[in-house]
């Protein structure tokens, strides 16, 4: 099997029909409600921890909203100490909301290019190739 690209290693995710790209806000959203629908799905995230760009906002941003207007889908953020949550009140929101649903997600993988072919995306990683039926991109816009 060629694929025209250097490869390490090839994850064929036999069954995981769905790979989510992106692994902030909008990829949790997406994977709340695919781990709802009981299909197989995987994150990759290029980010070595949760939060998405959140990560790398400066220490003193605040949230624009109150905690009762931030939250993702299917669990209500905590009450924060002030009204507007910090920066890492917010991340710690994030990483419980991971671990709450234990979604699937592998970390430090950065998606470099993805290519139809046929019925199915390949998607060439730094840490090899993943190949899946569907995709759904959430990469946000801060890269
Ligand atoms: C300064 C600022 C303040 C904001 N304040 C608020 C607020 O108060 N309230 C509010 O509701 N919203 C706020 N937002 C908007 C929103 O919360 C953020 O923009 C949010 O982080 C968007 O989530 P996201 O999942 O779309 O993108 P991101 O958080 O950017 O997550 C995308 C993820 O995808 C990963 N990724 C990107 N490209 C790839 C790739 N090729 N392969 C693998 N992984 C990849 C990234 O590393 C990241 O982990 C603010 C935004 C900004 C910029």
């Amino acid at each position: 099997m060629s694929y025209g690209w250097k490869v390490t290693v090839i994850y064929i995710l036999s069954g995981i029909v769905i790979g989510v790209i992106g692994g902030g806000q909008a990829g949790l959203s997406v994977a709340y409600f695919l781990k709802r629908s009981k299909l197989n799905y995987l994150i990759l995230d290029a980010e070595s921890n949760s939060g998405g760009s959140w990560l790398h906002t400066w220490d003193s941003l605040k949230l624009f909203s109150p905690s009762q207007y931030s939250s993702l889908s299917g669990w209500q953020m905590p009450t924060t100490k002030q009204e507007y949550p910090t920066k890492e009140e917010y991340l710690s929101y994030l990483s419980n909301y991971e671990k709450r649903y234990n979604f699937p997600i592998q970390r430090s993988t950065f998606v470099e290019e993805v290519v139809k072919e046929g019925e199915l995306f390949k998607l060439k990683t730094n840490q090899g190739v993943f190949i899946s039926k569907t995709i759904v991109s959430a990469t946000g816009t801060a890269r």
